[in-house]
């Protein structure tokens, strides 16, 4: 593992239950859009796309009005992920994969930048995206996924590159992965958690995100994840956490721990069972 960035993909102003289901209900979120580029022996590697960088002139046209109106994203010019790249003296030609947590609006706008990139998504996600069931088809946008691209499709876990795992967290959509950066500079080994943990509040509070095609599968997600990071010594970047995503060091910097990293947090453990005592 040589690098790992944080770009900014900027922010999104959403339902509050969309991330803590049963809570603040009316309530509206800022929370922001992440992409983040891992540098490999292999070439770069983004995990993630965010927004259509249309959206920055014109969020009704490219997404449709009821998802602009209820995404309500903020985009500049600054946060077009060409631009991004450039924070780094690099271009789209040098992304070499893109792997995406999921097929959403907020993470697989940016994908067509990359015509020449090979696009990792789990086969399970990319059937869903293409032919989603009414209810969970308001979040895919059918023109983030129109171009042809040379995907291709992980059934399940797979350590895909040296030094990134990808790790099956099914719940907020029936394909959902996690990203395992391993051993990245002063940080360690990280889980980009992608959506299948919104913010740090979900473990907090041990309720998955609020958006999901299976809450039971959410839940188990995870802790799946919570449990990782246990075994593994790694950090979770959550999803859309305006409080990490402000204590993060963004491109050009390197994503490192700030004294104002939040601390790791765990889902309550009711530790091992006791047999035989009261
Ligand atoms: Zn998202």
């Amino acid at each position: 593992m040589t690098s790992l960035h944080l770009l900014d993909g900027g922010t999104l102003d959403v339902e509050s239950s969309v991330v803590i289901p049963s809570t603040r209900y009316g309530t509206r979120l800022t929370v922001p859009v992440q992409m983040f580029l891992v540098g490999t022996t292999h070439g770069y590697v983004l995990v993630d796309t965010g927004n259509d960088p249309r959206v920055i002139d014109d969020p009704e046209g490219a997404w449709g009005q009821k998802l602009a109106d209820s995404a309500r994203p903020t985009m500049a010019g600054h946060h077009h992920l060409a631009r991004q790249l450039q924070l780094l003296g690099l271009s789209p030609t040098d992304v070499k994969v893109v792997i995406y947590t999921h097929l959403h609006h907020d993470h697989a706008g940016g994908g067509r930048l990359f015509p020449d990139a090979v696009h990792v998504v789990q086969r399970t996600e990319h059937r869903w995206a293409m032919s989603p069931d009414p209810q969970a088809a308001g979040a895919y946008v059918a023109s983030d996924l129109a171009e042809p691209r040379s995907w291709r499709l992980a059934d399940g876990d797979w350590h895909v590159l040296p030094g990134i795992s990808l790790v099956l967290t099914p719940g907020h959509t029936p394909g959902h992965q996690s990203v395992m950066v391993w051993e990245a500079p002063d940080l360690g080994n990280v889980i980009l958690a992608g959506d299948a943990i919104n913010s740090h509040e979900n473990i907090d509070s041990n309720v998955p995100p609020g958006i999901t095609t299976d809450a039971v599968a959410a839940g188990l997600s995870m802790r799946r994840l919570t449990a990782l990071a246990d075994a593994t010594d790694a950090v979770i970047v959550t999803g859309h956490d305006m409080e990490q995503f402000r204590a993060m060091p963004k491109a050009p910097e390197r994503l490192r721990r700030t004294d104002e990293w939040p601390a790791s947090r765990r889902l309550p453990d009711p530790g091992p069972l006791r047999i035989g005592s009261s």
